[in-house]
Order: C-alpha cells, then sequence, then structure tokens
C-alpha cells in the first residue's frame, strides 16, 4: 500500500462507490474501505488532528506517477 493524506475537503470519488465495503478495525476510528470485488483497500476515511481526512492508496490511482514520488517509508509493525 502507498499511502497518501488528502484533507476531507480536497477529496472527491468520482465513482465507485457502490463498489467498496466498508470494515471497522480495532478502535472504530477509521473507515477501510475494501474493494467488494478483489479486496483491494484503495482508501479510508478518519481523522488527523481532529480534521477530517482521507488516506488514498496511490497504487489503486491509475493516474499516479509512482516513481516521481518522494517516499516516508513507515514501519507499523516497530510502533
Ligand atoms: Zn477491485
Amino acid at each position: 500500500m502507498l499511502l497518501t493524506f488528502v484533507p476531507a475537503d480536497n477529496f472527491t470519488l468520482d465513482h465507485g462507490e457502490d463498489a467498496t465495503i466498508t470494515y471497522l478495525f480495532n478502535k472504530h476510528i477509521i473507515r477501510h474501505r475494501f474493494c467488494k470485488t478483489c479486496g483491494a483497500q484503495p482508501f479510508a476515511e478518519g481523522e488527523m488532528d481532529g480534521k477530517a481526512i482521507w488516506a488514498v492508496n496511490l497504487r489503486c490511482v491509475p493516474a499516479a506517477n509512482l516513481d516521481a514520488l518522494k517516499l516516508n517509508k513507515f514501519d507499523g509493525a516497530s510502533r
């Protein structure tokens, strides 16, 4: 997964809303959205610093130029 975080006001889902299903892990504070067909997770909705935010999996954005990105690696296992 290759995530970018976008303020909710700057995110618009053009289509495909009905192709996803929402799952709530752990504390139920992030709405993880999965594709009903293949199980990929294209995005999630939550809050960061009290503001609504979307986490977008850029691997699910065909127009994204992944080679042009500067990556910040995150080791979630050691947190
Ligand atoms: Zn899919």
